[in-house]
């Protein structure tokens, strides 16, 4: 039936691979309708998709929705609002970078980017600068699926090719090195001043490029980019929806440089990966900005803009973050990770293992043969979901010591398998 009927994410219909059947998810482990390689509970080496920061089910987070779900599940965001979205917005401007006043809510990752792209292309018209059209960013990123966003992923990387003529045409520098190369910064702060009369902003995912190739890089490249759209007269948003709450070992990515960008996504962990939510947040001025144009709205709202349940939940998370040790245990995890993936620079045909905060990364010099990966990694009872030539975990802040090495134990086999 699944088969049959369901379209999965980047796959045809009718489906030629068989999705395993989740029938619950509690802690960091999913319960398998039938045995996979043996295992009726895999580990979660995934978050689902980096976003159940806090495992399943966890008790203050369920508390939350039911609670919420009690009093009002949904209703309209325009001409009306409601507690947890406006404390909500209070503390999303209270812990994002400085600057950051203005919280925009939307429904995923990639709305979020539509969203920031929108805001900044309108603070250029609404300030008289309508020739500031295009984005310019980096090669290896992911910013999502819808058509914006799909303008400034990594041209090579995905299936977006598809779409080239469709897509508004942005600018592209190279993926940054990984290490501080001060020649590229200028060659990027150069061509940021080359194409300023026609970039409304800079979007980047601020050292780590996620779902383009798991590409780490220095934080002194954030200030570059700073001082450079400064300079230029160009607005910075940075795509924290993947490495934001804490998956890199500080809450945002961006505080590792302590840079401010003009405008900000977050999505996935902001619902501890409850429910399909995301936000964009701006600066004061880019809201300014807009309010003074001609059109002195931002010409965008969502139907389920704002969602309670979301907003509750997220507020949840928020708390769970602000008492809890999650500083803590992502240090734990990057330590095991480091220790636990080392084994597999010794595996044939692994091209590299990196590690930063709750990310571990295996590359291959080879595509993964993901269906052999992924048997592997069940056969160690863990569930994982290679890409391209990379095999990686982002697993949940929860995951104890003795799950964290069954996942890079899993995580050596299926390099070795695949
Ligand atoms: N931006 C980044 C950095 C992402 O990693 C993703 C998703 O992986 C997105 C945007 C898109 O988010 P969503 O899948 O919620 O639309």
């Amino acid at each position: 039936m699944d088969r049959a009927h369901v379209w999965h994410p980047y796959s045809p219909v009718p489906g030629t691979s068989t999705p395993l059947v989740v029938e619950s998810a509690s802690g960091v482990r999913l319960r398998l309708a039938e045995p996979f390689e043996g295992h009726r509970e895999l580990v979660d080496g995934m978050s689902s998709w980096w976003a159940a920061i806090h495992g399943y089910a966890h008790p203050v987070l369920d508390a939350a929705v039911r609670d919420q779900l009690g009093r009002m599940s949904h209703v309209m965001f325009g001409g009306l609002t409601h507690e947890p979205a406006i404390r909500l917005a209070a503390r999303l401007v209270e812990v994002t970078p400085p600057g950051l006043e203005h919280v925009f809510f939307a429904d995923s990752g990639s709305v979020s980017v539509e969203v920031a792209a929108k805001m900044c292309l309108q603070y250029w018209r609404s300030v008289g600068r309508p020739g500031k059209q295009r984005l310019l960013t980096w090669r290896g990123g992911y910013h999502g699926d819808t058509f914006h966003p799909m303008s400034v992923c990594d041209p090579e990387g995905g299936m977006h090719h598809l779409w080239t003529g469709v897509l508004p045409r942005q600018v592209f520098a190279d993926a940054p090195p990984v290490e501080f190369d001060p020649g590229y910064a200028q060659r990027l702060a150069d061509l940021i001043g080359q194409h300023a009369d026609e970039l409304a902003a800079v979007i980047v995912e601020p050292v780590v490029q996620g779902a383009g190739g798991m590409r780490f890089h220095s934080p002194e490249y954030l200030r570059v980019l700073r001082e450079a759209c400064d300079a230029a007269g160009v607005l910075l948003i940075f795509d924290e929806i993947a490495t934001g709450f804490g998956r890199t070992g500080e809450l945002f990515a961006a505080d590792h440089a302590g840079v401010s960008p003009d405008v900000m996504c977050i999505g996935k962990a902001i619902s501890g990966g409850y429910l399909s939510f995301a936000a964009t947040l701006c600066t004061s001025e880019v809201a300014d900005g807009i309010s003074r144009g001609s059109v002195p709205v931002l010409a965008h709202g969502p139907t389920f803009m704002g969602n309670p349940l979301a907003c509750a939940v997220a507020n949840a998370s928020l708390d769970l973050l602000a008492h809890g040790d999650w500083k803590t245990n992502v240090k734990r995890i990057e330590a095991g990770l480091r220790a636990g993936l080392a084994p597999a620079s010794g595996v044939p045909g692994v091209a590299d293992v990196r590690v930063l905060g709750a990310i571990g990364v295996v590359q291959l010099d080879h595509e993964v043969d993901i269906a052999a990966a992924t048997r592997a990694a069940g056969a160690n009872g863990v569930w994982l979901r290679p890409f391209r030539d990379l095999i990686y975990t982002m697993p949940p802040y929860v995951t104890e010591d003795a799950d964290l090495e069954r996942i890079c134990a899993a995580i050596v086999a299926a390099a070795a398998a695949g």
